[in-house]
């Protein structure tokens, strides 16, 4: 497959180029030149093939030639090891689980198999490649376990000292081996700019081999493919279309949903659901698009004042607002809406939802006032709800149970090294490392 760059003026490339480049030369994102459709025999096959046989199948076009069969298979076995569940509360609303990897959120789905990728792309190369990340929480941790101990690869994670949950901070401080934390005096914001500065840094990029792994890598796109499928393998056969819900921030999740759907899925409608930071919902509503500063809420991994993947929505609806219409009806929640959903799942079905999939359970709820039509609903589970304890707490009144794998990172000791906000300092440590 060769990969074309969403503004559509820099070279195409291979695979291999979009994954270790990231952003394109022109300051587009990468996007698959053609999107292959699976015959409905085929998709009717995947329900009855073992899920890493199906992942195998999805993500095979889009990495053929530049990457042979068997690596392939490798590479999808060892990072899709763990299940997607999928919970139905009523005939009509289904929660598809997508917390059960290492970090506990969907982000490992994306973080573990691009860490794998790329470790694969970089083999034979005399330095080392160096992933720089600026993370507020989440995409460290992902982005950590990610490429733990994937040979002929280093990361270093910049973080905002103080402005991280515990249980977020000792999911990537404490890892040690190949992935360095750096505890920024500053702002999220300060992380950012200095991985930015990094990266248009002539004299550094000479002597360092630099990338990033934020969500815009097509590399961390195409394995949310999977769980899309996972759903289609796991829910019943209905004569009513498929709505999926989608809590989304950047919205990487959901342009993997209309990927899913292009190569054939049938759904019927995704919906964007977001909380008070709903550029996107206001976009579906008004045809105008202004990203502005995020605000702060309660599903912290979404706020996002101005989603990335944006560019790449646009793209697959060919750039009309009545396309991306067509495809994405959105709804946006303020934290007092999320807080009360959260009881309200929790009262009816017995089920603790983090504030995410909360939002996600919201947009679904929305539609379905505003669309008679009957429809069958699946919200996508983006974090356990343990990862957010404290909101969990304030909804329900009980904390939620804490999984084995978070109790044992909350026991380690941190192993950050601490530094300023200066760039001259930071390029020293890159330098000197
Ligand atoms: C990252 C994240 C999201 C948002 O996903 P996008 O692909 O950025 O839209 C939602 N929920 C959780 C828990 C996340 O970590």
């Amino acid at each position: 497959m060769r990969y074309r760059s969403t503004s559509r003026k820099a070279p195409l490339t291979s695979l291999r180029g979009a994954v270790l480049r990231g952003l394109a030369p022109d300051g587009g994102l990468y996007m698959p030149v053609e999107i292959a459709r699976h015959s409905p025999k085929e998709l009717e096959e995947f329900r009855g093939l073992p899920f890493t046989e199906v992942c195998f199948r999805v993500v095979r076009p889009f990495a053929t030639p530049d990457v042979p069969e068997e690596v392939l298979w490798q590479i999808v076995s060892e990072a899709i090891n763990f299940p997607v569940k999928l919970v139905s509360l009523s005939p009509g609303l289904h929660i598809l689980e997508l917390f059960h990897g290492p970090t506990l959120a969907f982000k490992d789905f994306g973080a573990r198999f691009m860490a794998r990728l790329m470790g694969y792309f970089v083999r034979g190369e005399t330095r080392p490649l160096t992933v720089l990340v600026a993370t507020s929480g989440d995409t460290g941790s992902a982005v950590a376990h990610g490429f733990l101990n994937v040979p002929g690869i280093r990361v270093l994670i910049l973080y905002p000292s103080k402005r991280v949950s515990e249980a977020q901070e000792k999911q990537f401080t404490t890892l040690g081996e190949n992935i360095t934390a750096l505890e920024v005096a500053g702002t999220f914001d300060d992380c950012q700019r200095l991985v930015k500065q990094a990266f248009s840094d002539a004299e550094l990029n000479r002597c360092a081999f630099l990338t990033s792994a934020n969500s815009i890598n097509i590399g961390r796109l195409l394995p949310q493919m999977f769980y899309h499928v996972a759903a289609y393998r796991q829910l019943p056969v209905a004569s009513v279309p498929l709505i999926v819900s989608v809590p989304s921030g950047n919205f990487g999740n959901l342009t993997a949903g209309i990927f899913a759907k292009r190569i054939g899925l049938p759904v019927a409608k995704y919906v964007a659901s977001t909380n008070a930071n709903d550029v996107v919902p206001e976009y579906l509503l008004t045809g105008e698009f202004h990203p502005r500063a995020a605000k702060t809420t309660y599903a912290n991994a979404m706020d996002v004042g101005n989603p990335n993947n944006f560019p790449r929505l646009l793209d697959l609806c060919r750039n009309r607002l009545e396309y991306v219409q067509k495809e994405i009806w959105g709804h946006g929640v303020t934290d007092e809406e999320t807080l009360r959903e959260m009881k309200a799942i929790h009262d009816r079905f017995g089920y603790i939802a983090d504030p995410h999939t909360a939002v996600g359970v919201l947009g679904w709820e929305a539609f379905k006032l505003e669309h008679a039509e009957p429809a069958q609903g699946l919200v996508l589970a983006t974090a356990h709800p343990a990862k957010f304890a404290d909101v969990v707490m304030k909804a329900i009144g009980t904390a939620p149970p804490l999984p084995d794998r978070l109790a044992t990172y909350l026991k380690r000791e941190k192993l950050s090294l601490a530094i300023s906000s200066s760039y001259a300092e930071f390029k020293q440590f890159l330098l000197a490392n």
